[in-house]
């Protein structure tokens, strides 16, 4: 009886001792984000916390299995799964070794707090703060905010802008498609005044976004007017801006007879020309009597522009109009900022056999194999003279270009056919040797949502070739088969939408 008592008294210290500690781990999305408190206990000197409710508050707990004690969650895009009394556990499959056993407390399996912010760094929080004055946990210390949906219908495809604060983690974006014509983006972290996004989406194939703010995501319900045939999406370096273009065919009665604004936003009206290279830093080619492709390139190019604000009279932005430098992320981003319908960078060629000449027009290889980098290698050297080289690593990965230039994919029967007729223009008007149309790896033509080519005008390593695009003569002749070129590819373009 004795003992009995000794025990008792044993355990009613315990129990006035324990609630000295906190019994929670807490934890706030974002600076501007509510703190969470989540279950915790106190187990051989450390806090240890609820992995069923961490899961609950900041991921999805997909499910828990009471006979084995296994709990399955995900976390910013990934699947993990937690056993009892196991020093193992799964990410994707994946097994991954911990230092300590996962137990079976009151709320589902607990983990040591310090074991599971590990593998939330690691992961899902790379950015995971901890703030020792309030002994809170701050996951994305940089939070970023949806200021803006911006739509563009193509011939095509519809893309939709997502514009956001800042970079984030592509993993927690997801887009999925439902089978009740719906279409989901829910960007994990993201705040948003729903006020300011709640306004009306229509347009093409988008019948109406509906945003919704849920726990810590923000999700879109997109609804769309007909079945599309693809999505892609990727989130643009610089920007952060999620781009997810919509693949479909053009149906006429998608945009309604009479309404001739929706008719018109899809007119070639704005044509960016793109002179490759500039400023000190990179002149491009340089041919044996000293000219640089930067300065021929730019004269073709203003020339080119004339002409079609003269004769078609569409708006002209230039990626560059005097002698500097652009990084050759920075192109595709003033194209895509400026609305543009048409991408036209020019170039010169340049080879070590001076026998080497004629022309060849570049589209974007939709697959980065080792040859189509090579071909590109010498006009995306450039940006070994650029800061952010880091930016292009990423771009150039084998997944990372998949996705990056799917944007891109949705116009490559537009790419091709405005190549062919620069190709065909060349060689019918001045009678130049056609290298022909090709496929490559260029990064400036990743980025722009619309048709986008790569022309290359001559070689300066040749000398007869050089002495032609000396002359000013030949220059104009070269913008003016440009000029030829896309006024053609325009005008079919635009049959089919106006007829
Ligand atoms: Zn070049």
């Amino acid at each position: 009886m004795r003992n009995f008592k000794k025990h008792i008294l044993i355990l009613l210290v315990l129990c006035m001792a324990v609630p000295a500690f906190p019994q929670v781990a807490v934890f706030r999305l974002n600076a501007s984000a509510e703190p969470r408190e989540i279950y915790a206990s106190y187990l051989y000197g450390a806090k240890w916390m609820s992995l069923n409710h961490f899961f609950k508050t900041y991921g999805e707990l997909r499910s828990v299995n009471t006979e084995d004690w296994t709990v399955t969650g995900t976390l910013g895009g990934k699947e993990y799964i937690f056993y009892a009394n196991s020093g193992f556990y799964q990410r994707n499959g994946e097994w991954r070794h911990l230092p300590c056993t996962v137990e079976r407390l009151s709320y589902g399996l607990y983990i040591p707090e310090a074991e599971f912010v590990r593998i939330l760094q690691e992961d899902a929080f790379p950015e995971l703060r901890h703030n020792v004055s309030a002994d809170e946990y701050l996951l994305s210390p940089g939070s970023f905010s949806i200021t803006d949906i911006r739509l563009r219908e193509m011939k095509n495809g519809t893309v939709i802008r997502v514009k956001t604060g800042k970079d984030f983690p592509k993993e927690h974006c997801r887009i999925w498609q439902g089978n009740n014509q719906y279409l989901y983006i829910s960007v994990y972290g993201a705040t948003a005044d729903m006020n300011a996004l709640a306004g009306r989406y229509s347009s093409g194939v988008i019948r109406e976004i509906i945003p919704v703010m849920a726990k810590e995501t923000l999700q879109f319900n997109v609804k769309l007017r007909m079945k599309i045939d693809g999505i892609d999406h990727f989130i643009e370096a610089g920007t952060g801006d999620i781009i997810i273009s919509l693949r479909h065919t053009y149906q006429k009665d998608m945009v309604p007879a009479d309404n001739s604004i929706a008719k018109k936003r899809w007119l070639i009206d704005t044509i960016v020309i793109d002179p490759g290279h500039g400023g000190k830093r990179s002149p491009g080619a340089v041919a044996p009597d000293g000219t640089m492709e930067k300065d021929i390139v730019l004269d073709v190019s203003r020339r080119l522009g004339r002409l079609l604000e003269n004769k078609l009279g569409v708006n002209v932005v230039y990626t560059r109009n005097s002698d500097t430098f652009v990084p050759l992320w920075q192109r595709p981003k003033i194209a895509n900022e400026a609305a543009g319908k048409l991408f036209i960078s020019i170039h010169c060629n340049s080879a070590r056999s001076s026998q080497a000449y004629g022309t060849e027009t570049f589209l974007l290889s939709p697959k980065s194999t080792e040859k189509s980098i090579e071909i590109a290698a010498r006009e995306n050297k450039v940006i070994e003279l650029e800061e952010d080289t880091e930016r292009y690593e990423k771009l150039l990965s084998p997944e990372q270009y998949i996705l990056s230039t799917m944007a891109q994919s949705v116009y490559m029967k537009e790419s091709e056919a405005l190549a062919q007729a620069v190709e065909s223009t060349f060689k019918s008007r001045m009678g130049c040797r056609s290298r022909g149309v090709k496929q490559a790896s260029f990064i400036v033509l990743i980025g722009p949502a619309m048709p986008a080519i790569l022309t290359e005008i001559g070689f300066i390593s040749n000398w007869k070739e050089l002495s032609n695009l000396n002359k000013d003569s030949y220059r104009q002749e070269v913008a003016h088969s440009l000029y030829l070129a896309v006024s053609d590819f325009k005008e079919n373009y635009e049959r089919e939408i106006i007829e």
